[in-house]
């Protein structure tokens, strides 16, 4: 992809974000209210569509300029966590569903007139153990009837339709972990208040995470994406895209903390110099500087070999661990050189670095990408 085009769209996303200040972070965090104006003006600026291809009204862009779109919102102080799921949750119905559910689907996903960013893949008891699901799809007639529980679904609230996971075969009938779980795309317009309901969790980030209960909520057999069965290897096959980007939001968020760190230690004077002369107040942010770069270089290069459709997964994971660390080590840096003040809400540091911590957690956490490069890099045995 053309260079100049990406500056482009990052000049593009800057003037957009420099219209969303702090003061307007600070009030949603407060009230922990969803960033509405936000997410329709990336709508409309056709930024959340990157992905889709053309013949579906999207931009057809490859994974490198999403990238570079999370990266620079989360640079200038904005929070992409609200949409960034409906940028890639549609990545599962384009490779697995039908042609006749991409027509139906993605055309509206691609204007923003569909929401598509729910992904209900977790459950509480099954936790980071996703083969262990117990919400279960019935098929029933023309229908399946579901009934279960999810936790942690951001943004059901936003969202028009959802991805959904759930058990189709017994746990005990299966021969392969892998198999027997399914995934659907649901419409949550129909199903709200019919079998389905949604608990807002209040979380130490404005989120809107929610918990989601299938009580013989219907849904026609239609909503099947792909086979019966192969669902969990469809939801492998979006996981990929899914941590180069939040990678890329970390590496975003790495910037703005280093960059608000170092002018902060320029101006800021105490016993008659700028607290930045300090070494003890340089060493942090230059190592945290070291280590956003040498982060960015593993997204990139993840992008680069997702984008020439090449294996990724150790990138991916590697970007994304990298990155999260990067981020949080940057926070560090930049609360720890604010003094008391980082603590001020006025300064955005304590939000910030409330908000980038979730990504040594989700989607995928430290521990669990360390057992995935020890088995597969390293060829070391399975350990759970
Ligand atoms: C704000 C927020 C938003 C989220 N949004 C979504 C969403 O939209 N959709 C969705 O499906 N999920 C979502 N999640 C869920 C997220 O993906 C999970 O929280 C995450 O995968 C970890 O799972 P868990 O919380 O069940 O932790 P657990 O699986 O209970 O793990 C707890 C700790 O134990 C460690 N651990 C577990 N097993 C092992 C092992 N074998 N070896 C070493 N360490 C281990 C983990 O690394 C972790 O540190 C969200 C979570 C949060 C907090």
């Amino acid at each position: 992809m053309d260079n100049d085009i990406i500056d482009q769209i990052r000049q593009t996303v800057r003037q957009l974000c420099a219209q969303y200040p702090g003061s307007y972070w600070q009030e949603k965090d407060r009230e922990r209210a969803y960033p509405t104006e936000f997410v329709n003006a990336l709508t409309e600026a056709g930024l959340l569509s990157s992905l889709i291809p053309e013949e579906y009204g999207g931009a057809g862009l490859p994974l490198a300029v999403a990238s570079a779109i999370l990266e620079e919102i989360h640079a200038n102080g904005c929070n992409g966590a609200a949409c960034h799921a409906q940028m890639y949750t549609m990545g599962t119905l384009l490779r697995h569903g039908s042609e006749e559910q991409r027509k139906k689907y993605l055309p509206g996903i691609a204007s923003g007139e569909l929401r598509l960013q729910a992904f209900g893949v977790t459950e509480p008891t099954a936790g980071t153990d996703t083969t262990s699901i117990s919400t279960t799809a019935v098929r029933d007639g023309d229908d399946y009837v579901v009934n279960g529980q999810k936790v942690w679904t951001s943004r059901a609230e936003h969202s028009d339709l959802m991805i959904l996971l759930a058990r189709t075969t017994a746990k005990d009938k299966i021969a392969k972990r892998a198999d027997g779980l399914s995934v659907f795309i649901v419409d949550m317009r129909e199903t709200l208040g019919k079998g389905m309901t949604i608990h807002p969790i209040r979380t130490m980030i404005n989120h809107a995470t929610t918990a989601v209960f299938f009580d013989n909520m219907r849904i026609p057999a239609s909503s099947l994406i792909g086979e019966e069965g192969k669902g969990f290897r469809y939801i492998l096959t979006g996981m990929n895209a899914e941590r180069i980007l939040i990678a890329s939001e970390c590496i975003g968020d790495a910037n703005w903390f280093i960059k608000t760190a170092a002018n902060y230690a320029r101006e800021r004077s105490v016993f008659g110099r700028p607290i930045g002369q300090n070494q003890g107040i340089q060493f942090p942010i230059a190592r945290a500087y070291a280590e956003m770069k040498a982060a960015h270089l593993m997204v990139k290069e993840a992008c680069r070999k997702y984008d020439a459709g090449e294996a990724c997964g150790a990138e991916a994971n590697m970007a994304k661990m990298l990155a999260s660390e990067a981020s949080w080590a940057a926070g560090e840096a930049c609360l720890q050189t604010h003094g008391g003040f980082g603590f001020a809400e006025e300064y955005d540091v304590e939000r910030k670095y409330r908000e980038t911590r979730l990504y040594q957690i989700a989607p995928i956490s430290t521990n669990l990408i360390l057992s995935y490069l020890a088995e597969h890099e390293l060829e070391l045995p399975r350990s759970y």
